[in-house]
């Protein structure tokens, strides 16, 4: 028989009822109060008529609510589609019209969110809250004990839908079996989720960063403590009160953590292992993190759209910090050029993968599916990261950028993060990110947005030219442009879209 996450769930209620499963602020749940809290909800979905391979939208801040509903969906085999709060009310209107979600969970805050967005009366509204943006949750829920319809769950039905950050424009839903997740949550390296793992997550629920630490804490039976909204203080708090072992936390984060000047205060020797995910790591970040938080680091790369992932174990391998590491166990990646042409090692190209963790597709965009993968001369499908990397000598992978955000200035491929890397390193400045910006001389030519550090200032005439002495000579910056703080995605990406546009628009 298939297994599946609820069903592990299940388990660990009998093994271990008294285990704590979530904890969200001052409330926590054991796995036997958290396993029957999922069956009621189970049988309320199915109560209001829901059938497998149905699906249900999540819009909230992380709660024991939003957990337990999510693993009730998938208990009676109904597919989750989580959203971001932080969505366009255009973009909220567009995915629970694309996912056909029949009831939308949502909280006053991500009801505040969307209140613009246009959503059809037929999709039932409950709040998990119990605020205004539809009937009470606890209203809702049927009576105490009540169980569910066992559903026999086929691998192959949806999981979730995920709409990707859309980093390069409109979300797509990227579609997820059961299937596809055991293959994550079922040996997730390098360091397993066992029964005593505490994984606290201050990333959003709706994110493939966040479930890749969800799913497999939940199924080894382990601990989740949810952090609704992150700052760096308030998660060493938790970290220390609740003695973590496992985190995942995006770049920007580590971030903040490293710079508290009391972080050498809190008590973090409980932690096993650290994950980070989404957006590029600086290395002098991952050495910083090496040499003052207990517990290892893993780098994560890869995309929603699985295929092939790496991981970098920073612990093991602290001379390879400037990769994003090897690729997993299962998992095969390898370079192409512009021709479909694999590239021998050593050689730049865009990253491919395979692996069993791809998704199904895109939902309703068989273009954009069929754009995506991309099969060889053997007929094997792999998935196109839009991301150019190369293979050292040791089989690390070296990520250079999104191709999208290759600049070409008279007629060369400028990689805008080896530019931010040099500018990252001035002492005034906290954040940088480097864009291509039309030239009638150049084609594009690169300019530089930076925010400069807490009570810190920049001159962008003086940060321009200490930059440009210590980049290639096409590298060199155009212009600096100093702004309060990146726009950034609620995963924490820079969002180079936005600077180029509201450039652009300053300019006309
Ligand atoms: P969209 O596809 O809508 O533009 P997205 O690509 O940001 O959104 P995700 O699937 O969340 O959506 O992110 C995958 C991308 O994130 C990768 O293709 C890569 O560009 C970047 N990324 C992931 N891991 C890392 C990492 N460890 N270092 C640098 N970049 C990373
Ligand atoms: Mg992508």
């Amino acid at each position: 028989d298939f297994i599946t996450l609820p069903a592990l769930v299940r388990d660990t209620a009998q093994a271990r009822p008294d285990r704590i499963a979530v904890i969200d602020g001052e409330r926590q749940l054991r796995y036997a109060e958290f396993d029957a809290l999922i069956d009621r909800i189970a049988a309320t979905l199915q109560r209001d008529g829901l059938k497998p391979t149905d699906t249900i939208s999540i819009c909230a801040l992380s709660s024991i609510e939003y957990a337990a509903t999510f693993l009730a969906a998938l208990r009676a085999g109904i597919a989750v589609a989580p959203l971001a709060p932080s969505s366009t009310a255009k973009d909220f209107s567009a995915m629970v019209r694309d996912s056909a979600a029949k009831i939308l969970f949502t909280d006053d805050f991500a009801a505040n969110a969307m209140k613009d967005a246009e959503i059809d009366a037929a999709v039932k509204r409950v709040a998990f809250d119990d605020g205004t943006s539809g009937e009470a949750f606890t209203r809702w829920l049927a009576p105490e004990g009540t169980k569910p319809a066992p559903v026999t769950i086929d691998p192959e039905w949806v999981f979730n839908i995920i709409y990707s950050s859309g980093t390069t424009g409109t979300p797509k839903g990227i579609v997820h079996s059961h299937q596809m997740r055991w293959a994550q949550y079922g040996k997730l390296d390098p360091i397993g989720y066992g029964p005593d793992a505490v994984t606290l997550l201050s990333t959003p629920l709706y994110s493939n960063t966040t479930l890749v630490c969800f799913n497999p804490t939940l199924a080894g039976g382990g601990t989740v403590v949810l952090m609704k909204k992150f700052d760096a203080r308030g998660f060493l708090e938790l970290a220390q009160k609740y003695r973590v072992t496992h985190a995942m936390l995006v770049p920007v984060q580590y971030r903040r953590i490293m710079a508290l000047p009391e972080f050498g205060q809190f008590d973090l020797s409980s932690f096993q292992m650290k994950f980070c995910t989404s957006a590029p790591f600086a290395p002098e970040l991952k050495a910083d993190i090496l040499k003052r938080w207990p517990g290892g680091l893993t780098e994560y790369y890869g995309m929603t759209e699985g295929g092939g992932s790496c991981t970098l174990l920073a612990h093991e391998f602290p001379n390879k910090l400037h990769t994003v590491g090897q690729p997993r166990p299962g998992h095969e990646i390898r370079m192409i050029d512009e021709d479909g042409n694999f590239l021998p090692n050593g050689e730049v190209g865009e990253i491919v993968g395979r692996s069993d963790t791809i998704m199904k597709g895109y939902l309703n965009q068989p273009q954009k599916t069929a754009e995506v993968f991309w099969t060889d001369k053997d007929g094997n499908l792999w998935v196109r990261s839009g991301d150019v990397g190369r293979f050292d000598a040791d089989g690390f992978i070296t990520l250079m950028d999104r191709k999208k955000d290759m600049i070409i200035s008279g007629g060369f491929n400028i990689y805008p993060s080896d530019i931010e890397a040099v500018a990252a390193k001035h002492p005034d400045v906290l954040e940088v990110a480097v864009v291509g910006m039309p030239s009638e001389e150049w084609g594009e030519t690169p300019v530089a947005f930076v925010a400069a550090r807490p009570g810190r200032s920049i001159d962008p005439a003086e940060l321009k030219t200490w930059t440009n002495g210590q980049v290639g000579k096409t590298q060199r910056l155009a212009e600096v442009v100093l702004v309060e703080s990146l726009p950034r995605s609620a995963i924490g990406k820079v969002l180079k879209r936005e600077l180029r546009d509201q450039r652009l628009g300053m300019k006309a």
